[in-house]
C-alpha cells in the first residue's frame, strides 16, 4: 500500500516555491521552516482551505497571519542561528513565532488581544512547540523579565520605535519592524544596535495592523 501523502505538504511545497523562493528568499534554514510548519492549523476553519494562498487572512477581532512571503522576509532578516532570544510584539495566531523558535533557543511573544492571546498559546501547547512563550498585554513595555533579546521582531505597524523595545536589545542585535503610521507608507525597517546606537535600513513596503495601546498615547 502507498504511504498517504498530505495534501498540505504538496500546498507548502508549492507555496515555497511559488511565493518565497521565487521572490528571493534563500536561507535553506528559513525555507525549511516553512516547508514544516502547518499553517493551515494557524488560521479559523472558514478560511482553512486559503491557508497556502499568497495573502494575509483574517483570524478575528480584526487582526490578521502575515502572507505567507512576509512571514519567510522578517524571518531571514532576523538572521537567526540557533542560539538566539527573540522577542516578537504581535502573537496573533502564533504562526511567526512558531517559524521563528525552530531556528533560534526561545520564543517570547507578547499579544494585545486577551482572545488571540489565548488562542495562541493553546495551540502552540497542543502542537508542542514549547520554545515559544506567550503573553497577553502590550508590547509596548517589552518583556522585562526575558530580556535581553538578540532580535525583535514587531509584527503590528509602530509610529515609533518603544524606548523599552530598544533597551531590552542587546548591543550587536537587531530589531525587524513595519514603520509607519499610514497603511499606504509603512516600510519594513532594520535596526542594528550597535555601542548603544541603532543604525537603520529601510527594506520594502509593506502593509501590517497598526500597533495598539500605549503607544496610541505618545504619538
Ligand atoms: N504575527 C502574527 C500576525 C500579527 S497581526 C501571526 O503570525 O499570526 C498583528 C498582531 O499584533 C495582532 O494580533 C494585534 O492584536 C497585535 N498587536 C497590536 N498592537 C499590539 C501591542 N501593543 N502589543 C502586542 N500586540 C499587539
Amino acid at each position: 500500500m502507498k504511504p498517504k501523502t498530505d495534501p498540505n505538504s504538496k500546498l507548502r511545497t508549492d507555496m515555497v516555491k511559488h511565493q518565497i523562493e521565487a521572490r528571493g528568499i534563500s536561507d535553506k534554514r528559513v525555507i525549511n521552516a516553512m516547508l514544516n510548519v502547518p499553517r493551515h492549523l494557524f488560521v479559523p476553519e472558514d478560511v482553512k482551505s486559503e491557508a497556502y494562498e499568497d495573502y494575509p487572512l483574517p483570524i478575528g477581532d480584526g487582526q490578521t497571519i502575515s502572507q505567507p512571503y512576509i512571514v519567510a522576509i522578517m524571518t531571514e532578516l532576523a538572521r537567526l542561528k540557533g542560539d538566539e532570544i527573540v522577542l516578537e510584539i504581535g502573537t496573533g495566531s502564533g504562526y511567526q513565532a512558531v517559524i521563528l523558535s525552530l531556528l533560534c533557543r526561545e520564543v517570547y511573544t507578547i499579544e494585545i488581544v486577551e482572545d488571540l492571546a489565548k488562542s495562541a498559546g493553546k495551540r502552540l501547547k497542543d502542537l508542542g512547540y514549547d520554545n515559544v512563550h506567550v503573553k497577553y498585554g502590550d508590547g509596548y513595555l517589552g518583556w522585562t523579565e526575558a530580556q535581553p533579546f538578540d532580535v525583535v521582531i514587531i509584527t503590528c505597524a509602530p509610529p515609533y520605535l518603544p524606548d523599552s523595545l530598544v533597551s531590552q536589545l542587546k548591543d550587536g542585535g537587531r530589531i525587524i519592524a513595519p514603520m509607519g503610521e499610514e497603511y499606504e507608507t509603512q516600510t519594513l525597517t532594520v535596526f542594528e544596535k550597535k555601542d548603544g546606537k541603532l543604525i537603520k535600513y529601510d527594506h520594502e513596503p509593506v502593509r501590517f495592523v497598526p500597533m495598539k495601546g500605549k503607544i496610541e498615547d505618545k504619538k
